[in-house]
């Protein structure tokens, strides 16, 4: 069980991770928090949005439609790999679906296939919707699977979640074949060689190696470790500087 983290938090989690973030006004309290729950998160889910052109997908997932209203995500993954962010809180994107699903995915285990539609998804996933039609032919840029991967991650290890977390809306919700076009499996795996990765940490005023490890990894003994994989001669941190941060 895991709070959802601020949109400031997810913000800079997304940037540790190299993602190319455009935020639009206003994304920081747009959600539909006033009708349901958001929280506790237990994962990520990938959909497709059946539309092209980022300025219009972009458009259409902020304000959504008569019969859904928007957001109907936290944010666009544009194939440029711009992740635009729209929203922030509970959103449309997942709706009802299978409670034993949802099981697995705390307990990171392997997907039963979904059959029933019993439990509200909007309020336990992060959701990203990635711009595609859909028809299996739109192709899906290097730059933009790589946003997938990078937002994934981010989100994963921000919780101290695995890849195992990250789903497609179609592992979901029964009848749904989002994303189509690459495998969810392909990408879990590519999730967690990233995850393996060790973070970065860009020095803020005051920061000491002590104190990094200490928040980083739970023990601020260990900020041997920050020294060696950064090839550091002495202790000296200067703020702005980006240091290779070991997995946790
Ligand atoms: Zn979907």
């Amino acid at each position: 069980m895991a709070i959802p983290m601020t949109a400031e938090q997810l913000l800079a989690a997304l940037r540790a991770e190299g993602v190319r973030v455009q935020e639009h006004s206003g994304w920081r309290t747009h959600n539909r928090n006033h009708v349901g729950a958001w929280g506790p998160v237990h994962g990520v889910m990938i959909h497709h949005t059946v539309t092209s052109g980022t300025d219009a997908s972009v458009r259409i997932c902020r304000d959504g439609y008569s019969t859904l209203p928007g957001p109907l995500c936290h944010g666009v993954i544009a194939k440029d790999g711009v992740v635009h962010l729209i929203g922030y809180g509970r959103t449309n994107h997942a709706g009802a679906g299978d409670g034993d699903v949802l099981r697995a995915v705390i307990r990171e285990t392997s997907l039963p296939s979904p059959n029933e539609a019993d439990t509200d998804g909007n309020a336990r996933y992060y959701g990203w919707e990635c711009v595609n039609l859909g028809d299996g032919k739109d192709p899906w840029p290097a730059a933009q699977l790589g946003a997938i991967e990078r937002v994934s991650a981010a989100i994963c290890r921000a919780h101290g979640w695995n890849q195992r977390s990250v789903i497609g809306h179609k592992e979901w919700q029964p009848g749904k074949i989002d994303p189509r076009g690459f495998t969810m499996a392909a990408m879990r795996a590519r999730i967690a060689e990233r995850l393996a990765l060790a973070a970065t940490y860009t020095v803020g005023r005051g920061d000491t190696l002590w104190s990094i490890a200490a928040s980083k990894l739970g023990d601020g003994n260990r900020w041997q470790e920050i020294s060696r994989l950064n090839g550091m001669k002495g202790t000296a941190i200067t703020p702005g500087q980006t240091l290779k941060i070991p997995k946790k």
